[in-house]
């Protein structure tokens, strides 16, 4: 089957929430002309940030929650073409291919988003190490957790402590190995990931940090435990791997676009083809200005993947949005919510407060005189407010005094600095 060659219009390869908010922000600006969908998988559409976390912790059916909320696709005159995995993109001539059927576009949108990343760890080896990213990952963990006493989780970023806090929860012993000293530092800084470690030690998760995985024991087809690099073995009926994740940027890469461990975007998420969208996370987003591809990033989280693609409707239709994003993500730890907006490190760091305390712990991250990292994490839903006020102070990159957040003794007063630091930013810039 050839489907349209003429049907033109956007293509938009991958059914996450980039590719999603694409489509939806495409309609919502105004674009009348044709939005073609190609997933891979054969559900379409669904939040994968519940999948370490409620989905995880329920044993009812696929719930309704997963699929996204608002208008249907048909509502919107949106085609989506399930278990339709694109294995070219021919550039040229405008036509991207998956098996014997064919679509041609005048823009192309790819949100291919990213793959567990594997861990080879024999002998009784890869297909007994769980990973998840997908609805599939997520039922046979499930699944197995059912019937397991143990769980051993190799990473400690968020969806590896996510799934922690699940595991611990359902009534399992629960051991996690991290190779660095302190656990969540891609996210938060060290005093931050120690106070929250602390915390899952008090609920009965073992912690193994500075130590990485050496080997899984057991029979073929069975695990029974895992050796550590200390020589320590821990006793392990089920293992995760929560190692990171991989950009699907092969497909951009055989079309010839630029690639270095994801398609090289612009801020309005162009790639070197300027017919060409890379969104979500599969997208490196190299700020404007630099020269060096090292300066990319790519987000991986779901707020950045939503206004990507948000990011890249508008400049499709030609209307170049001024002013990116500033990144924000969140998580739930089990009953410790997280948010964070921006991107440390940063060469000074103010905490303030306790993961127990009212208002919880939260940090300010300053870098050459401007806020560039905020975040917190407590139980309450009082970080919120740092974390929105302290994205609109990087939004408007105010310059700040850093001795008045040294200043603050505890959270509450720490948040209060950083609101007033903004409304006086707001009120210069107005
Ligand atoms: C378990 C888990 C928990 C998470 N929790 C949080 C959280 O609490 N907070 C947070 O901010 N972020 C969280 N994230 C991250 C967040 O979910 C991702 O950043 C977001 O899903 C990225 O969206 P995306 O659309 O770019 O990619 P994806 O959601 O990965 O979607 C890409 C889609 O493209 C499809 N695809 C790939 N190749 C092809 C092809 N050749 N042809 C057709 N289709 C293709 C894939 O099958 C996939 O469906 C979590 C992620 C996971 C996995």
């Amino acid at each position: 089957m050839t489907a349209g060659r003429d049907r033109g219009g956007v293509v938009i390869v991958g059914s996450g929430i980039a590719a999603l908010s694409t489509a939806r922000a495409l309609r919502t600006h105004g674009y009348a002309g044709p939005i073609t969908m190609l997933a891979r998988e054969s559900v379409a559409i669904y939040d994968r940030p519940a999948l370490s976390k409620s989905f995880l912790a329920d044993d009812g059916a696929v719930p309704e929650s997963l699929l996204a909320p608002g208008p249907t696709l048909g509502d919107l005159d949106i085609v989506m073409h399930t278990s339709t995995e694109v294995e070219v993109l021919d550039l040229g001539d405008r036509v991207v291919h998956a098996g014997a059927c064919s679509w041609g576009y005048e823009w192309l949108v790819i949100a291919t988003g990213a793959r567990a990343r594997r861990m080879g760890t024999g002998p009784a080896g890869d297909g007994h190490v769980h990973h998840l990213r997908e609805l599939p990952d997520a039922l046979r963990l499930r699944t197995t957790l059912r019937h397991a006493t143990h769980l051993a989780i190799i990473g400690a970023g968020l969806i590896g402590l996510e799934v922690a806090a699940v595991a611990r929860d359902r009534g399992l012993e629960v051991t996690v190995v991290e190779a660095a000293d302190t656990p969540l530092g891609r996210v938060a800084p060290p005093a931050i990931g120690d106070r929250i470690a602390a915390a899952y030690e008090t609920s009965g998760v073992r912690l193994r940090t500075g130590c990485r995985i050496a080997r899984t024991l057991g029979p073929p087809g069975r695990v029974e435990g895992i050796e550590l690099t200390t020589g320590e073995v821990v006793a392990a009926d089920v293992v995760l791997a929560c190692v990171g994740s991989d950009p699907h940027d092969e497909l951009a890469r055989g079309a010839g676009l630029v690639t270095d461990r994801g398609i090289v975007v612009d801020e309005y998420m162009r790639t070197s083809d300027a017919r060409v969208f890379a969104v979500g996370d599969v997208a490196r987003v190299r700020p404007r200005g630099a020269e060096d591809l090292d300066d990319g990033v790519r987000s991986e989280s779901w707020r950045a993947a939503k206004s990507q693609g948000e990011r890249a409707a508008v400049a499709i239709l030609g209307r170049d949005d001024p002013a990116p994003d500033v990144p924000w993500m969140w998580s739930d730890l089990g009953s410790i919510h997280f948010q964070a907006a921006g991107a440390g490190p940063a060469e000074q760091v103010i905490v303030r407060g306790e993961l127990t305390d009212r208002n919880g712990v939260c940090f300010v991250g300053v870098e050459s005189g401007r806020v560039t990292w905020v975040g917190g994490a407590g139980r309450g839903g009082a970080v919120a407010r740092l974390v929105r006020s302290g994205q609109g102070l990087m939004e408007v990159a105010a310059d700040v005094q850093v001795d008045a957040f040294a200043a603050a003794t505890d959270a509450t007063g720490l948040t209060r600095t950083l609101v007033d630091a903004y409304r006086s930013a707001r009120l210069n810039t107005a």
